[in-house]
């Protein structure tokens, strides 16, 4: 249902929540983050109020880390439980997504026999496994999520991180909202899936277009076409009081 990402050098931890509690308004069951930093991948879920993810996170507030992924979650295919909360795990990679993954079935349906275990009921979770699956072959991240991407069938926006490109965040928008955008401070990456989490924290901001993707890190963003454009955020947004 709502979608946040963080890169920069302020505490990520309470970035990210901070931007789900402005996404609480949409609606969900279940939330989750997950947290990045040389050491490797932290990731914290819990089923109800975003509270309850809060208390979880409450001792590593203090934990330094460089980029994360969080999620608020509407369930769609899969009860709403903490196993299926996102973000989704494979072997070293994580996911955010909103929306549905139509032709997951017959994704699953074939990781599976090619050895990939699978453990939620979610539709997201094949977009983790089919990466995997995909960058274990040909050891190339990047082309590993554009194949991703050109597989999937249905609606979504995706964030997902990989220990396989540990400083950056993978992001693609085909059907629901999805916004990065340049952070006040320098070399800092935010997105979110609506402005709400973004105001006072921002100016300038790319409303992604359908099937725009890239890849974000402390250096820039990477797009994969042209088709975006950089507008500003509306002032009486940007400096409005959270
Ligand atoms: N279809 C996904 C799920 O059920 C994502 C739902 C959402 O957009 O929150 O987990």
């Amino acid at each position: 249902c709502g979608i946040v990402g963080y890169i920069g050098e302020k505490n990520t931890t309470k970035v990210l929540l901070d931007g789900l509690k402005e996404l609480e308004y949409r609606g969900y069951d279940s939330a989750g983050i997950a947290l990045l930093n040389a050491k490797g991948i932290d990731v914290y879920k819990a089923l109800g109020k975003l509270e309850n993810l809060k208390q979880k996170t409450k001792d590593v507030l203090q934990k330094e880390f460089t980029l994360g992924i969080g999620h608020t979650r509407w369930a769609t295919h899969g009860k709403p439980t903490e196993l299926n909360a996102h973000p989704h795990l494979g072997e070293y990679s994580y996911v955010v997504h909103n929306g549905i993954i139509e032709n997951y079935k017959e994704l699953k349906d074939e990781l599976i026999e090619q050895g990939h275990k699978f453990v939620s009921q979610t539709d997201t979770e094949v977009i983790v496994h089919l990466f995997e699956n995909i960058n274990n072959k040909i050891n190339d991240s990047k082309q590993a999520f554009k194949d991703t991407i050109s597989k999937l069938k249905g609606a979504f926006s995706i964030l997902l991180v990989s220990k396989a490109a540990p400083e950056k965040i993978f992001f693609f928008k085909h059907g629901s909202p999805l916004i990065i955008a340049k952070g006040n401070e320098q070399k800092e990456i935010l997105f979110s899936s609506s402005d709400a989490p973004l105001i006072g924290l921002c100016k300038e901001v790319v409303y992604l277009e359908d099937e725009v993707g890239g890849i974000a890190s402390a250096d820039g963003i990477e797009f994969f076409s042209n088709n975006y454009t950089w507008s500003t955020l509306p002032e009486s947004k940007q400096y409005a009081q959270k």
